[in-house]
């Protein structure tokens, strides 16, 4: 079996691509990436040298170079590769359309023309908009992205739905809640403020820090797009989420909490436009028809997190230097 995994130099790309390397011995892994500020091949030393495993540097907007990396022979796709932060999307939207809606496209027409078995989108919960303070999303709930990001990942996964309406193609999108976990760029909330509070650094907390996201440890999330991409029923949409609903002020207080930091380190800076309030996942779906169950409980996932991110200064050190430290200081310097 040969897996094209996209944008697997990324944070839960590259899980995906240990995961998939470690539980498979038969597989063999093709990770293509184009390498952003957000992709790193430090996360992959552990396979680098595996013969199963090989990387190319291709933009997935780019059709010739695609259509390149298929002709080697590709059973399966699984779609990771994206603009993935919702903050960049709000100063930069155009990249976003191009590789979360474009790329998705030039993918989709590669993996039809040469008749790739399966394509797994990976997608996100925040298509689905924002909720009250009751109620989850289903499969069901009607998409309404409110930001750049959400609207550029609602185009690529409409897409992925057509071309399974229109062509007959063996598709599956998955839409999943907020991951954390191990290689998590340290511009997201965890690891931001993991590195902060080590640091003695300000945590920047959007607003009134009651907004709620569902977090879910990116192990979990692997093993269920490793369901979907042997067991999805054809055009199915499955949410994954392990209903941990957090604010993200409680994420904050408890990582302090656990490094032993002061309160005082917080600091509330303006809300960001288009705030989504709550997310919430109802995954029951992929938990009855396929039978996935998350291993880990928030209260674990996140002490493991807090543990590599302690075990590993040395990888997120290095990110935190040069063209991400300009993007951090724009970011927060104006509040
Ligand atoms: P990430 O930003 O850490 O990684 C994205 C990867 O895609 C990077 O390695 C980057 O170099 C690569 N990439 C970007 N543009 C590319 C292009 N044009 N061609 C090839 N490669 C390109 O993102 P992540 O957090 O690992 O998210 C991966 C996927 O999962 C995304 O599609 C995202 O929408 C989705 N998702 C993320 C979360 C989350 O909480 N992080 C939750 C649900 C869904």
């Amino acid at each position: 079996m040969r897996v094209l995994v996209t944008g697997g130099a990324g944070f839960i790309g590259s899980n995906f691509v240990m995961y998939l390397l470690n539980k498979y011995q038969e597989y063999h892994v093709i990770n293509v990436d184009a390498l952003t500020y957000a992709g790193n091949l430090e996360n992959l030393t552990s396979v680098e040298d595996n013969p199963r495993y090989t990387f190319s540097k291709v933009d997935i907007t780019d059709t010739v170079a695609v259509q390149g990396l298929f002709e080697q022979g590709v059973d399966i796709v699984v779609n990771f590769a994206a603009e993935s932060h919702v903050d960049r999307s709000i100063s930069d939207p155009q990249i976003f359309l191009k590789t979360n809606v474009l790329g998705t496209q030039v993918l989709l027409d590669a993996a039809k023309a040469f008749g790739v078995s399966k394509f797994v989108q990976v997608s996100t919960d925040e298509v689905y908009g924002s909720l009250e303070e009751t109620g989850l999303f289903t499969e069901e709930t009607p998409l309404a992205p409110n930001s750049p990001y959400s609207a550029s990942k609602a185009g690529g996964d409409f897409f992925v739905r057509a071309y399974h309406e229109t062509y007959g193609m063996n598709v599956n999108i998955t839409r999943c809640s907020n991951n954390y976990g191990p290689y998590q760029f340290p511009e997201k909330l965890i690891p931001l403020i993991i590195a902060n509070a080590l640091a003695d650094r300000p945590l920047p907390v959007y607003g009134d820090g009651l907004n709620i996201r569902d977090w879910l440890y990116v192990e979990d999330h692997c093993s269920a797009i490793d369901l979907v991409m042997h067991q999805g029923v054809s055009g199915e949409v499955y949410n994954i989420g392990g209903n941990n609903e957090r604010t993200n002020i409680h994420i904050v207080k408890t990582i302090l909490q656990q490094l032993g930091k002061s309160e005082s380190l917080i600091q509330y800076v303006k809300d960001r436009p288009g705030h989504d309030r709550r997310y919430g996942i109802d995954a029951t779906k992929i938990m009855r028809d396929l039978g996935w169950k998350p291993a880990y409980h928030f209260e674990t996932g996140i002490q493991e997190t807090i543990r590599w991110y302690l075990d590993n200064q040395e990888w997120w050190k290095r990110i935190q230097t040069g063209d991400y430290q300009a993007y951090y200081e724009k970011q927060y310097a104006e509040r």
